[in-house]
C-alpha cells in the first residue's frame, strides 16, 4: 500500500518531517514553547540557556527525592549491569522481591502483597481488575461498578478514565468507555449552599451511600478516592469524620475501598501512606506511583491484603499483566528511592517542612488579594486563586489567570503546576509540592 502524500513535505508521511515545525506528538498549537531541559540537581533544573529553575512542584508531584541522587543512579547502573529485563512469565527477579518486601513492611498490616506495574494509570487498572477478580472468586460476579468522586483523577487509560470525574474528557471519550457512577468530592472552601465544611462532607458521604443503594449494592465492586486530593481537587483534605463514614459505608455494603495514593503516597504527606492519618478508615487496596520511583524510571504498584490475593490465586491466578510488569530496572530504582527516603528521614522532613510550608502559605494568603484558600497535608499543598476573596468568585476563564501565573513563574525561574477546572466549575489552583528533600531556606 502506498502512503498518502503529505502536501507539506512531499514525503508521504502524514506527520511533519524531521526539521519540520513539530517533532513530538503533540504540542498544543497555542502553547508557548517551553524551555529545553539540560540537566537537574536536587530541587533545581537548568535549561540549555543556563537558566536555573526551582522546582516547587516536583514536576507533577513526582521527583520526591530530587534529581541526580547518587545512590539511585548507582543502583540503576548496578541493576542495568546485571539485567534490565526478564519476562515475569519465565523468571522471578530479586529486585521485585526486595521492593515488594520493603513496600509491604512500610505499608503495614493489610498490605502484604504488592503488584508492580509501570505507572499510576496501570496501577488503577490493576486495582480494579484485582477487585473484580476477587469478587468473581468469591462468587459475587454481579459486582462490577466502581464509584468515584467528581472531580477526581485516577489516570488516562480508558478503565481509569471511566472512573475519573471529569466532564471535559467524558465529552470526548465517553462513547468508548463505560462511565461509572460518581459522587461529589467533599470540597471545604467553595461549599454548595454555604454549608459548613463538616455538614457538606457528611452530605457527600451520604451521597455515596445513596449512590450505592441506587445502583444496587450487589452490583457495586469498589469506591475509589484520593485520600488527600491531587490536581483534580487541589490537595483537598476532607474533615476527619468523612473518612470514617466512607469506610463504614463501604464495609456495610461489601464494597472495597480503594485509596489512590499516586500523589499522596510514598511519604509526601508526612506518612508513608496518607491513609495513616485516618487509622479508622484503612482502605482495602492502595495504588502508588510517581514518588515511589521519584521519576528515575516509570513505576507504579497495587498494595493488597494477602487473603485477597490468595483467593484470586486459588481461583486460577490473576488474569492481568503487562510486558513491563515488575521490570527489574524500575524495581531496583524504586527500592533505592525508598531506601533513601527512609535513611534520610524524608518522611519526617515532609511532615516538618509541610507544617512550615502551610504556615507560610497562610501568610501569603493573608497578604495576597487573590489567594482564596490554602489546603493540603505535609508537602502536598495547594493554593486556590480567586478574583474576589469575599465572594470566592474565580477569575473568568478568558483572563487565563492561572496560566499567566505559571508563565510568570517560568520567567522568574520557579516551576509551578496548576489546574483550571472546566469553565471555572470548581475553581483553579496551584499545587505547591516541592521534593521531600526541600529545606527551610528553599521553602
Ligand atoms: N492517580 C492520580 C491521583 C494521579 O495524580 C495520576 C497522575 O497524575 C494518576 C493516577 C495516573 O498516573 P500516571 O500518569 O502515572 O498514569
Amino acid at each position: 500500500m502506498t502512503a498518502p502524500q503529505d502536501p507539506a513535505s512531499g514525503s508521504g508521511s502524514p506527520f511533519p518531517q524531521r526539521g519540520g515545525p513539530i517533532q513530538v506528538f503533540y504540542a498544543p498549537p497555542e502553547a508557548p514553547r517551553r524551555p529545553m531541559i539540560s540537566h537537574a540537581e536536587g530541587i533545581y533544573m537548568w535549561d540549555t540557556d543556563g537558566k536555573r529553575y526551582l522546582d516547587a512542584t516536583s514536576g507533577p508531584v513526582v521527583s520526591n527525592i530530587g534529581h541526580g541522587n547518587g545512590r539511585v543512579l548507582a543502583a540503576m547502573a548496578e541493576q542495568a549491569g546485571k539485567v534490565c529485563y526478564a519476562s515475569r512469565a519465565l523468571f522471578e527477579n530479586q529486585a521485585n522481591i526486595a521492593l515488594a518486601e520493603r513496600v509491604a513492611a512500610l505499608a503495614g498490616p493489610g498490605f502484604e502483597r504488592v503488584f508492580v506495574v509501570s505507572g499510576g494509570s496501570e496501577a488503577t487498572e490493576a486495582a480494579i481488575k484485582l477487585a473484580r477478580h476477587h469478587a468473581v472468586a468469591c462468587g459475587e460476579a454481579g459486582r462490577w461498578k466502581v464509584l468515584a468522586r467528581e472531580p477526581g483523577y485516577h489516570g488516562a487509560t480508558l478503565g481509569a478514565a471511566a472512573i475519573t470525574g471529569d466532564p471535559e474528557t467524558d465529552a470526548v471519550f465517553g462513547p468508548v468507555m463505560r462511565i461509572m457512577p460518581r459522587v461529589p468530592a467533599p470540597f471545604t472552601y467553595r461549599v454548595p449552599g454555604n454549608l459548613d465544611a463538616e455538614t457538606h462532607a457528611r452530605h457527600c458521604a451520604e451521597a455515596l451511600e445513596a449512590a450505592i443503594r441506587d445502583e444496587g449494592p450487589d452490583s457495586v465492586l469498589a469506591f475509589i478516592m484520593e485520600p488527600v486530593g491531587g490536581l483534580a481537587t487541589g490537595a483537598l483534605v476532607a474533615p476527619d469524620a468523612y473518612y470514617t463514614a466512607v469506610r463504614e459505608i463501604c464495609s456495610r455494603h461489601g464494597v472495597l475501598l480503594i485509596f489512590d495514593e499516586v500523589m499522596s503516597g510514598a511519604g509526601r504527606t508526612g506518612r508513608f501512606l496518607a491513609a495513616e492519618h485516618w487509622p479508622d478508615a484503612r482502605p482495602d487496596l492502595v495504588i502508588l506511583a510517581k514518588g515511589v520511583a521519584a521519576g528515575y524510571t516509570p513505576l507504579g504498584m497495587v498494595l493488597a491484603p494477602r487473603e485477597m490475593v490468595e483467593k484470586v490465586v486459588a481461583a486460577g491466578g490473576f488474569l492481568h499483566g503487562h510486558t513491563y510488569s515488575a521490570n527489574p530496572l524500575s524495581c531496583a530504582v524504586g527500592e533505592a528511592v525508598l531506601a533513601e527516603v527512609m535513611d534520610r528521614d524524608l518522611i519526617g522532613n515532609a511532615e516538618r517542612m509541610g507544617i512550615l510550608l502551610g504556615e507560610r502559605l497562610q501568610v501569603l494568603a493573608r497578604h495576597s488579594g487573590i489567594v482564596g484558600d490554602v489546603r493540603g497535608l505535609g508537602l502536598l499543598r495547594a493554593i486556590e486563586i480567586v478574583a474576589d476573596k469575599t465572594t470566592k468568585a474565580p477569575f473568568p476563564p478568558a483572563r487565563k489567570a492561572i496560566a499567566r501565573i505559571v508563565e510568570l513563574g517560568l520567567d522568574r525561574g520557579l516551576l509551578l503546576y496548576s489546574r483550571s477546572t472546566a469553565g471555572g466549575r470548581y475553581g483553579e489552583w496551584l499545587m505547591i509540592t516541592p521534593p521531600l528533600i526541600v529545606t527551610d531556606a528553599q521553602l
